[in-house]
This record gives C-alpha cells, structure tokens and sequence, in this order.
C-alpha cells in the first residue's frame, strides 16, 4: 500500500516511522526547503512516547533529555516555596525532530514540497505540491499542523480559534549563567505562578543534543493574557509583517520586545526577571483551539495538531500526535490493509483522547487565569 504523509515534523515522521515499520510504502512530504525552524524549544516527554523511542532504538533513556528531578514552587521573592519531587525529562523540539529524522530512510523524506490541492478518484488520492509535482497514493495522511492544507480540503472554513492569551518563550545558554544561577535552575522544573499567568523553566539539550554542564540550554514559558488588539500589535514583526500564530526567534518588534521587559521588571522576581532580560531573542506562540469532528474522510486521514490542538499545559501534544501514528500504523495492519475499516476503527480510537485533552487542558488554563478576558470581566 502507498501511503503519503504531507508534513514532515514529529506528527509526521512519528507516522512515517510507525508505519514503515509495519512494512507500508511511505514517503513524507514537507513544505520547509531544507531546515526545520524550530517549533517550541523544550519539549516534556510523556513516558510511553518514551518507551515507543527507546524499544525501537530511536533514543535510549540516557540520551533522552535533561532530567528534573525536583518541581519548585517560587514565591514573588524568588525563593522556592514549595517543592516536590519529579520525574520528568525535558528535551528541545530540534534534538527530538532530528532523532526521528535519523531513523527514517532519507531517501523516502523530501524537503521543498507544499501542497497545495487534493484529488480524490476511485480509491486513489493525488496530491499537487506548489512545485508542480504530482503524487498518487492509496491513503493520504496530513500531519501539516493547525493550519493544515489537507485538513480544508475535506473541512474547509474550520480554523484554530485564539484561546485568549499567548506564550513568550526564550532560551540561554548555560554558561551565560553564574554558577549559582545554574546550580538554582539545574535539574530542576521551576514555575512562578501569579494572578492570571504563571511562568515555567527548566534546562533543555543544547543545539546538537549536547547534555553536559556547560552546554545545556536554560528554557522559559511565560503565558500571558493579551486582548486581540494587543495581540495584533505582538504578531506584527520587526519588518512590520503579520504573523499569524507566531513570531520566531530574532523577528519580535523593538516595542514588543521593550514591553516585555517592562512587564519583566513589573511582575517578576529578580532571579526571573534576570533571565528574560538576559535572552538574546525572545518569541512568541499565540495558544489556539482547534477540534475537528472526524479524523478522516474517504481514504484522507489527519493526525497531530492538523486534527486536534491542545493547550501546551497538558505537554502531551507531541506524544498525542505520536499516539495518533502508532494507532494509524496497527489499525491499518490489523485490518489487513483495508483502509474502509481501518479509517473508522482508528477514528473511535483517537478521538476520544484528544476531545478529553482538549477539555483538560481549558481547565487547567482557567485555572492558572490564563484565557480569560481581563478587560471585559474585570477579575
Ligand atoms: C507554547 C507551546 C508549548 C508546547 N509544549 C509542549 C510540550 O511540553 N510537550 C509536548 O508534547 N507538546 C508541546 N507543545 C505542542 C507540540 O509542539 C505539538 O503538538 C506537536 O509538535 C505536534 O506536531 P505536528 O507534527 O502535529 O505539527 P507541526 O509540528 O505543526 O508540524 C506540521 C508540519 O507540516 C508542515 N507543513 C505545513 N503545511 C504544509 C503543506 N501545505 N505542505 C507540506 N508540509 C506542510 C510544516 O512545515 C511542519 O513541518 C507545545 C506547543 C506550544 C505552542
């Protein structure tokens, strides 16, 4: 069977992976030329995407990340108020997309192809990329993200709704830290929660998976609430260009970034505030929504965020996306590869899970004050 996977990222090469291990004819097909921009810095790691890695040699345990063994709770004085123990591995978005990347065979990934339309005759799916080319396949898998092609083709007019409030994210090398800054971040998970946001940190592999002491990166999330005016202001980058759910890395406006720091100095304590003065280039993601009915239509699946977006306090949206290409990968095997059962079985399957992570993570968002609209309800 010849299957086509448009996007080329962890949803992707997740489904790429799972299902060439299941002895399918798969290539993916990704818009970017020939990089990967980065799409999130660190990255929690949920356990059974882990053992997926680990027991098919992807990643070993050791290598996986950097470990937290601690969760701190800081007070506005900057001093831990609480902890916990913890057990979680933090990684970047860019060491785990390359350790995917290694296992898939290169010569089935193709950089440089945007698609741009689906066809659908007799059984058979073929997809025209911006380039001109051409492909026929018997299933059709989009893992192209919330602002999926594949997803309009089959539910044109279903965007992702903005959730009311944005994260700005920065990253520092480690040895731009004192010693006892690391020593007061390292190997654990920080979070400063505060009226209506919270920021979050911890350290991440550095550029090229390194995870020695001096080479580690040092990772913040800081969710705040913004109006949809302000919002337009923040997505307007240096060149004066709007962006629609993000500004990357060096391409934040010298007013946005000013006010950021100026809220910095405002609400958080020193040991924070140093770092977010401290980052070189500071971006920012804009939190959606998005829930689709139905996972597939005719022999056209959609898995990862094309489907379904969850809030990023639920970190589960890179192993739901690995959960949707594993179940992808067994449905169609246990079917036989007939794709009129397997489409349906593995609907049922998914669906319910993201619905209920949709769900969950509004509540946790509501109950960090994050989405809720501060000028109008006046809390
Ligand atoms: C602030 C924030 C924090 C997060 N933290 C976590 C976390 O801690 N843990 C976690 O698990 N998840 C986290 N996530 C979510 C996680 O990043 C995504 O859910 C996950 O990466 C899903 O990946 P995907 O492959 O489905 O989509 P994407 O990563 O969006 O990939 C889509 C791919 O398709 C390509 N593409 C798009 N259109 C086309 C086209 N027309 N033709 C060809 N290719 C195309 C794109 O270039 C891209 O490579 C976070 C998200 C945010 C915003």
């Amino acid at each position: 069977m010849k299957i086509i996977i448009i996007g080329g990222s962890i949803g992707g090469l997740g489904a790429g992976i799972a299902l060439h291990c299941k002895g399918y004819d798969v290539e993916i097909y990704e818009r970017s030329a020939n990089h990967m921009q980065d799409r999130g810095a660190g990255l929690v790691i949920q356990p059974d995407m882990m053992n997926y890695l680990q027991e098919h040699h992807i990643s070993t345990k050791e290598v996986f990340g950097v470990p937290a063994y601690e969760r701190q709770v800081l007070s506005s004085s900057g001093t831990p108020s609480h902890t916990f123990r913890n057990d979680t591995s933090f990684t970047s978005w860019s060491y785990i997309w390359q350790q995917l990347k290694d296992y898939f065979p290169k010569d089935r990934y193709f950089f440089g192809h945007q698609l741009e339309t689906i066809d659908e005759k007799d059984k058979q799916v073929t997809v025209t990329f911006a380039n001109g080319m051409k492909k026929t396949a018997d299933l059709v898998v989009g893992a192209d993200g919330y602002g999926s092609v594949t997803r309009a083709h089959f539910l044109p007019g279903l965007t992702p709704a903005y959730a009311g409030y944005v994260a700005y994210r920065g990253l520092i090398p480690e040895n731009k830290m004192t010693d006892d800054e690391v020593a007061f971040f390292e190997n654990k998970f920080s979070i400063y929660p505060y009226k209506h946001s919270h920021l979050l940190c911890y350290m991440v592999p550095g550029t090229k998976g390194e995870l020695n002491k001096g080479q580690r990166l040092y990772n913040w999330v800081w969710y705040l609430n913004k109006s949809t005016q302000q919002l337009d202001e923040i997505l307007t980058d240096k060149d004066g260009q709007k962006r629609r759910y993000a500004v990357p890395t060096a391409f934040l406006s010298s007013k946005s970034v000013d006010d950021l720091h100026q809220l910095a100095n405002r609400e958080l304590p020193q040991v924070l505030k140093d770092r977010v003065h401290q980052t070189d280039n500071p971006f920012v993601q804009v939190i959606v929504d998005l829930a689709v009915p139905k996972m597939y239509s005719g022999h056209i699946a959609l898995l990862g965020d094309a489907a379904f977006v969850v809030r990023p306090h639920t970190a589960s949206g890179t192993a739901k996306a690995y959960r949707d290409a594993i179940a992808l990968a067994n449905c169609l095997y246990y079917h036989k590869d007939d794709i009129d059962k397997a489409l349906p079985h593995w609907n049922d399957l998914r669906i319910r899970e993201a619905s209920h992570l949709v769900q969950y993570g509004k509540q946790l968002a509501l109950r960090s004050g994050l989405g809720i609209d501060i000028n109008r309800t006046g809390v």
